[in-house]
C-alpha cells in the first residue's frame, strides 16, 4: 500500500505542503508527475516552458533517486492514467496542492469525484499562495477588486506562521523505496529542446534597491523569480520570508499583486476570457492582422514598443514597465482586442500566469477591476523619456534605432489618441 504525491506546479521537495503531509501518512510516498496532454496539446513544439519542465523533472527525480525513491512520470491524459496507476499500484492516498486555474480546477473536481468513488483519499493543501480563494473578504465576504484595500489586509494578516517552511526534509526517509523506473523522452512526447538561459533563482542582491530601481528597463532592476513561482521551483513562502527580512515593501506587494490576481480569476473565471467590466465587450476592436504581426515582431515604428516584443521573442521576458506599454500601444493605438496580445503573451512568457496577464491585459485595456481610466493612453514617447531615457533598453534590443533602416511609426500618435477615445466612447457611452 502506498500513498501518491502528484506534482503539479511545485516542482521542489523542500517546503512542500503537499508533499509534507504526505509523508506522514501511513504509507511510502511515490512521487508522481503527468505530462498533461490536455495542456501539452495546445503548446508549439518548440515551447521553452516544456524544456524548463522537463529538466526540472529530471533534476527532481535524480533528487529523490539519492533518497532511494524516484519519480513516476507519465505522459497522457490524467482521466486515462489515473485508472492505470491504480491497477499497478494498491493506492490509499493521493496528495496534491491546490491549482486555480479553471482548468485545473475542473480537473481536480474530476479526480476527487473519481478517487472517492475508488475508496481513495484526496487530500490537497494550499501551497503556492501566503492567502488563497477567501481568507482574504471584504466585511460584507466578498472578494476584494481594488488592490490596495486587498493589500491592507493581505500584509496586516501575514505573520510568522503563514511563511514557516514545512520541514519536508525530516520525513524523506518515507519516500517508497524504488529503483529506476521508465520514462518518456521530450521528442517522444513531440517536443524539441530549447537552448535559452533560464533565470536562476538569485534575488537577494536585488531587494535593496528593487523600489529604485525597477521601473527602468536599462537596468536589471527586477528578480526575475516568476518562471520559478509559476513552476514552482521557489516556494512563494520562501520568497516572502527573504522580502519581509530585506525590508523590501515594494517587492512584497509584487509578491501580493500576483495573489490578488489569482483570487480575482477564482472568483470571477469569466474574466480570463470575457472583459472584467462587462460594457467593454462591446468595444469595436480594428483587429487587423497585419498591424498585429508588427506588433509581433517588432516592426511598429515605435522603439520602446519593438525593444519590449524582440526582447520577449528572443529571451522569454520582457520587462514590467515594457509590458505596461505594448499592451496599451496594441489596444488603445491599433485598436486590437485585448484577447490578442494576451494569447501571445500567453504563448512566449517563461513566466506566463493565467491569472497576472488577463489581469495585466485588463488593466491596460481598461476593461479590467482597478484599471487605468480609458482615457488615459499611454504616449510611447513620454514613456521613453521618463523611464529609458538614454536610450540603453532600445538600442539593446533594436540595433538599427537611429539609423535609416528603422521602420517608420505604423501609426500617427495623436490619430491613435483620438480615435480609441472615440472608438471606447462609443462602445461605453450608456455608462
Ligand atoms: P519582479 O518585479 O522581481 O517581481 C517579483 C514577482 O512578483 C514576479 O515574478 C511576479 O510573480 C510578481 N509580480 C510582480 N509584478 C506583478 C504584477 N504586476 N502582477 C502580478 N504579479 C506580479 N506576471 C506574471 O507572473 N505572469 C504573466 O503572465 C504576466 N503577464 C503580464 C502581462 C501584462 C500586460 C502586464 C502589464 C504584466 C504582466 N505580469 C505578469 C506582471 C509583471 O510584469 C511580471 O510579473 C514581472 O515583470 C516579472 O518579472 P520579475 O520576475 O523580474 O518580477
Amino acid at each position: 500500500s502506498i500513498s501518491i504525491l502528484w506534482f503539479r506546479r511545485d516542482l521542489r521537495l523542500a517546503d512542500h505542503a503537499a508533499l509534507y503531509h504526505a509523508l506522514k501518512s501511513d504509507y511510502p510516498v511515490l512521487p508522481l508527475f503527468i505530462f498533461d496532454q490536455h495542456i501539452l496539446d495546445k503548446l508549439p513544439k518548440d515551447d521553452a516552458r516544456v524544456t524548463f519542465i522537463y529538466q526540472t523533472i529530471e533534476d527532481l527525480k535524480r533528487e529523490l533517486q539519492q533518497y532511494g525513491s524516484d519519480l513516476l512520470i507519465k505522459y497522457g491524459k490524467p482521466e486515462k492514467i489515473w485508472p492505470e496507476i491504480l491497477k499497478e499500484y494498491d493506492v490509499k492516498g493521493v496528495y496534491t496542492n491546490h491549482d486555480y486555474e479553471p482548468y485545473a480546477c475542473e480537473r481536480d473536481d474530476n479526480m476527487a469525484e473519481f478517487l472517492t468513488s475508488e475508496k481513495i483519499i484526496f487530500k490537497t493543501y494550499k501551497d503556492q499562495v501566503i492567502f488563497e480563494k477567501n481568507e482574504i473578504l471584504k466585511a460584507d465576504k466578498t472578494p476584494y477588486t481594488v488592490f490596495t484595500p486587498f493589500y491592507k489586509q493581505w500584509h496586516a494578516k501575514l505573520n510568522d506562521f503563514y511563511v514557516e517552511a514545512y520541514p519536508t526534509q525530516k520525513y524523506l526517509k518515507n519516500l517508497l523505496q524504488i529503483k529506476h523506473l521508465p520514462y518518456p523522452g521530450l521528442y517522444e512526447m513531440g517536443f524539441e529542446k530549447r537552448k535559452l538561459d533560464f533565470p536562476k533563482i538569485s534575488y537577494q542582491n536585488k531587494l535593496d534597491d528593487y523600489a529604485k530601481k525597477r521601473d527602468f528597463p536599462g537596468l536589471d532592476g527586477t528578480t526575475h523569480i516568476g518562471l520559478h513561482l509559476r513552476f514552482g521551483t521557489l516556494s512563494i513562502r520562501k520568497a516572502v520570508k527573504d522580502a519581509l527580512e530585506a525590508k523590501s515593501d515594494v517587492w512584497l506587494s509584487e509578491l501580493a499583486w500576483r495573489e490578488f490576481y489569482m483570487t480575482i480569476l477564482w472568483h470571477f473565471p469569466h474574466s480570463a476570457s470575457n472583459s472584467f467590466k462587462k460594457q467593454y465587450d462591446k468595444i469595436k476592436w480594428q483587429n487587423n492582422e497585419d498591424e498585429f504581426k508588427a506588433w509581433c515582431e517588432g516592426n511598429t515604428g515605435y522603439p520602446i514598443v519593438d525593444a519590449g516584443m524582440r526582447q520577449l521573442n528572443q529571451t522569454g521576458w520582457m520587462h514590467n514597465r515594457v509590458r505596461m506599454i505594448v499592451a496599451s500601444f496594441l489596444t488603445k493605438h491599433l485598436l486590437i482586442d485585448w484577447r490578442w496580445g494576451e494569447a501571445y503573451f500567453a504563448e512566449k512568457l517563461l513566466d506566463y500566469e493565467m491569472a497576472s496577464n488577463v489581469g495585466g491585459w485588463q488593466w491596460a485595456a481598461g476593461s479590467g477591476n482597478d484599471a487605468a481610466p480609458y482615457f488615459r493612453i499611454f504616449n510611447p514617447e513620454l514613456q521613453t523619456k521618463k523611464f529609458d531615457p538614454k536610450f540603453e533598453y532600445i538600442k539593446k534590443w533594436v540595433p538599427e534605432f537611429g539609423t535609416k533602416k528603422y521602420a517608420q511609426p505604423i501609426v500617427e500618435h495623436t490619430f491613435a489618441r483620438e480615435r480609441v477615445l472615440k472608438v471606447f466612447k462609443e462602445a461605453l457611452s450608456n455608462l
